[in-house]
Parts: structure tokens; C-alpha cells; sequence
């Protein structure tokens, strides 16, 4: 049985593009999923708005339950568009399915932003509409990134006056770089919005073009971020994306709650992908076995005293690979094994498959998108590499304290406010870091690393446990949320 929670209970419909496990992407997936549970059982009463991609696996689709349809009117021709609602109710929260064949049906839940900004116009609008249509008025609604930005601007405009209207609108920032940015006539047609909100300050972005984001961060009455440094960041130009101005203009709506990770997903003692479940009393040993068990899945030389370095990540220019690049040489020195698992550019894929080619044995590249060998890295590697360029929260850096796996972070986003340095006077600390964007010290701290493991086993194996008893489930970060809604609707 839960605890009792004093705090009145508040009901919040989530809407953003993905959730794991129907479709995910990256941390948004993630974030979708974990904070409507835990804010279930903190006496909310959540609804999570989703798109029925076509790609959503059958297993889901079939236990989907019918809910209603109705038409909506959208652009500005006038055209009408069938809008059905396919629910699913999963441990205490109720998922609703926006259906419609035109936007839904390609194979990914992002293509091009030709497609995407229709269809994200379109399932904005019709989440609000489904609102009104199922007749459930939250207090408030909690939207995730451009995605679903234009939801406060649709409620303050066209939904003003509907029962929907008296919500109150939280838009969370997952990622500054994506922001919806298109000519304004496409987006005038495919929103029928009036023109006052093409405006420079709310959509307008120079001189022709239109940014839901900034439009949503406009009109909604809280703005979050994922964690409190990346709030500060992206107020300064470097991280801001061209939007820092107007989030200083903003920035007394504006907050960072960092993210937790879903415990029970990310539970070493359950969890049925590992070689060898564990927990804190028994991490050292077999954590050994899981990295036997990693090396031979993946052809690595089997050896219990090398040092593995994971890798998981989106091989984009935002995780800081150019730097890991510059220095995977230098790491190669017959101690030392690095695994990466990640899918993306495809420079960098290709010098990760050099990589692999150039050191067999000791370096493996699995350019692929995998959860079953996420997990399997988590528990086999030593070390994770998070060296990233710039990181509003970070999941996997979390995922590895939780597996008991020293993360070697750059000091930036949520990886700043997570990763405490580890001190050798003190001997306390998570992991290690590095400051400033620079492949020579990102080497630094992993060599610090490095001189702990082999020279100091016993302050690492202290490290380890520390990590693997630190909180990161999402119990105070859900809390903090349901602040931020009693807040608003008190
Ligand atoms: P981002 O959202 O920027 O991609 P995060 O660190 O917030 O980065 O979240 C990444 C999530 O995706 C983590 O759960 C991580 O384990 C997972 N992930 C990333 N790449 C892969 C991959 N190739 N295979 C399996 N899981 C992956």
C-alpha cells in the first residue's frame, strides 16, 4: 500500500509524442512513462495523451479499447479530420490513443519536418478536442516539447471558453535543439490559429518563420526544464539555441526538476536481461560475472581485470563523440575495453566500426538500437561515458549509478547536478568529470578513473556501492511536479 499523501489530489493529462514501451525514441520515452506512474502514486490522477503510431507493437494495439471518434476542423480550408480515441489502462494510468490514419501511419514517429509539423499541429489540436470529448477537465495539462507546444497556445485561443479552457498548462523543455521551426503560412494553414499569435513574441522567429516551441513557452503558465543547471544554461546564448533571450524574458515561469529513472525497469535484482542478478551486497563479485558474460556475448577478450568502458547514446554531436573519438587511441592500452551501443550520424558510426576493426578484442561497436544489450552493458561494464557537448538531464548516466557503474561525465545539464566528482581526500563522490569541451581532459578523467581502479580498488569498490545506494528513482522529482501543479491550481 502506497503512503497516505495529504496533499489534495490533482489530475494532470500528459501529452507528448512517445512513451515507452509503445514508442521511444530517447529520454522523452522514458520521462512519458515513469512520471505518470509516479505521480499516480502520489495520488494523481493521470491521463497520457499519445499518437497511435502504426509502429506501436500489436501486443499493445490489441488491448487497446475503443473510446470514441469525432471530426475536428484543422486548416485553414476548412477540411475536416476523423479523430479517434483508442484507450488503454495500464497500473493506475489511463493511456489515450489519438487515431488517425493520414498523420499516424509511417513506420517511425518522426520523419521530416515536411510531415512532422502537420502532424503535430494536428494531434495537439485533437488532444484538447479528446479532452473536451471524454468530457475530463484536468487541473492541469503537462505537455513535453515542441511536439506539443502549441497545446497552451490552442487553449488560450481557440479552446478558451471551452470546458477545457479553465486547465492550466505546464510545457517541459526535453531538449532546446528541437523546436518545430517552419515558414509561418505552413503553419497559419495547418493550425488556423489567428494572426495575433504569429507575433514576435510568442510564434514569430525573424522574419518569416514560425516556432511552436517558442510559441508554447509563450502561452503556458509554467515552463520546466529537466534539470536546474540546463534551466540556468539555456537562458545564456551558447546553450540557448536562439531562444535565450525570450527564456530570460520568461525565466520567472521557468524551473528544472531533474529526472529520475524507473526502479522497477532498472532493478539489478530483477532484472531478467543480466547474465547474473545482484544487488549492493553482492555487486563486486557479480558484477565480474556479468562482465565475463558481456565479453563473450560480444567476442571481447575474456579477462576479470580490464577495465570496460560502456557507451550508450544516441551517436549524435550532442554526446560529445568527437571527443571520445580524439582520444579512443590513447584509451587502448591492453587494460582497457570500450563497448558502445548507439545508433545515429553516420560519421560516427563509421569510425566507431573502424574502431572496432582497428583494436578486435578490445573495442566493440554495436551500431544498433537494443534494450536487452543496454541492460547488459549497464551491469558489465565498469565505467560510462557521458561526455556530452551539452545534456538537459541525461537517463544513462543515472541507469549506470544504478547498475553500480562509475559514470565519467562532462560537467554540464542534469550530468552536473547528478554526478557528484569523486574527491580522493575524502574519498567520497559518484563518478568523475570534466568541465570545459576538451577531448584532453575528457581523457584526464577518464585516466583519473582509471588510476582509482587499478591502483585503489578498494575507495572504487566503496564508489560503486555509493552509486548503487544513491536515490535516483523519481519519488522527489515527482513530488516536486505535484508542488508545481498544487501551485498552480491551489
Ligand atoms: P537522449 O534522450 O538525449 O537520447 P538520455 O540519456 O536522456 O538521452 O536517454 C537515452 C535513453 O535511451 C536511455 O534509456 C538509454 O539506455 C537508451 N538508449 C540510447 N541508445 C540506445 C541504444 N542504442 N540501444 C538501447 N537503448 C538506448
Amino acid at each position: 500500500m502506497a503512503d497516505f499523501d495529504p496533499r489534495p489530489r490533482r489530475s494532470v493529462a500528459f501529452i507528448g509524442s512517445e512513451c515507452y514501451p509503445f514508442v521511444k525514441t530517447g529520454g522523452l520515452g522514458d520521462v512519458m512513462y515513469a512520471l505518470p506512474r509516479a505521480l499516480a502514486r502520489q495520488n494523481c490522477d493521470v491521463k497520457v495523451i499519445l499518437p497511435r503510431y502504426r509502429c506501436i507493437p500489436w501486443k499493445y494495439q490489441e488491448k487497446m479499447i475503443y473510446r470514441g471518434e469525432f471530426h475536428m476542423d484543422l486548416c485553414q480550408d476548412g477540411r475536416s479530420f476523423y479523430v479517434g480515441i483508442m484507450e488503454y489502462v495500464w497500473d493506475g494510468v489511463v493511456y489515450d490513443f489519438i487515431d488517425n490514419e493520414e498523420f499516424f501511419s509511417s513506420g517511425n514517429p518522426y520523419t521530416n519536418l515536411v510531415d512532422d509539423i502537420p502532424k503535430f499541429c494536428f494531434f495537439s489540436k485533437a488532444a484538447l478536442a479528446a479532452l473536451n470529448y471524454m468530457n475530463w477537465v484536468p487541473d492541469v495539462i503537462h505537455c513535453h516539447d515542441w511536439q506539443a507546444a502549441l497545446v497552451p497556445v490552442f487553449l488560450r485561443t481557440m479552446f478558451a471558453g471551452t470546458p477545457v479552457g479553465d486547465a492550466k498548462t505546464v510545457l517541459t523543455i526535453h531538449n532546446l535543439r528541437f523546436q518545430g521551426v517552419y515558414n509561418i503560412p505552413t503553419i497559419q494553414y495547418w493550425t488556423n490559429l489567428p494572426d495575433y499569435v504569429f507575433n514576435k513574441d510568442a510564434l514569430k522567429q525573424g522574419y518569416e518563420d514560425a516556432n511552436m516551441l517558442k510559441g508554447g513557452l509563450d502561452y503556458a503558465d509554467r515552463i520546466t526544464t529537466v534539470s536546474h543547471t540546463y534551466a540556468g544554461e539555456i537562458q545564456t546564448p551558447f546553450y540557448g539555441e536562439n531562444l535565450d533571450a525570450h527564456l530570460r524574458y520568461h525565466s520567472g515561469k521557468l524551473r528544472g526538476i531533474v529526472n529520475g529513472i524507473d526502479c522497477d525497469i532498472w532493478n539489478t535484482w530483477t532484472d531478467g536481461r543480466l547474465a547474473v542478478q545482484y544487488d549492493i551486497t553482492n555487486v563486486l563479485d557479480r558484477k565480474r560475472q556479468n562482465k565475463r558474460a558481456l565479453q563473450q556475448e560480444l567476442g571481447l577478450w575474456q579477462d576479470d581485470h580490464v577495465f570496460v568502458i560502456g557507451l550508450i547514446s544516441r551517436l549524435t554531436d550532442q554526446k560529445g563523440l568527437d571527443l571520445v573519438n580524439a582520444i579512443l587511441p590513447e584509451l587502448m592500452d591492453g587494460h582497457t575495453q570500450v563497448v558502445v551501443l548507439g545508433t545515429g550520424d553516420e560519421h560516427y558510426e563509421n569510425a566507431f566500426r573502424y574502431y572496432e576493426d582497428a583494436y578486435r578484442g578490445s573495442v566493440c561497436s554495436n551500431i544498433m538500437y537494443d534494450e536487452g544489450r543496454a541492460h547488459r552493458i549497464y551491469a558489465g561494464a565498469d565505467a560510462l561515458l557521458v561526455p556530452s557537448l551539452f545534456e538537459p538531464c541525461g537517463l544513462t548516466q543515472l541507469i549506470a549509478m544504478r547498475y553500480g557503474t562509475v559514470p565519467i561525465v562532462r560537467e554540464t545539464g542534469g550530468l552536473k547536478d547528478t554526478v557528484q566528482p569523486y574527491n580522493h581526500y575524502t574519498n567520497d563522490g559518484n563518478g568523475f568529470t570534466f568541465d570545459r569541451y576538451d577531448a584532453g581532459l575528457l581523457l584526464d578523467a577518464v585516466n583519473r578513473a582509471k588510476t582509482l581502479y587499478f591502483t585503489n580498488r578498494w575507495c572504487w569498490d566503496e564508489m560503486v556501492q555509493r552509486d548503487m545506494d544513491k536515490d535516483v528513482s523519481w519519488d522527489q522529482s515527482a513530488s516536486q511536479y505535484r508542488d508545481l501543479y498544487l501551485e498552480l491550481k491551489p
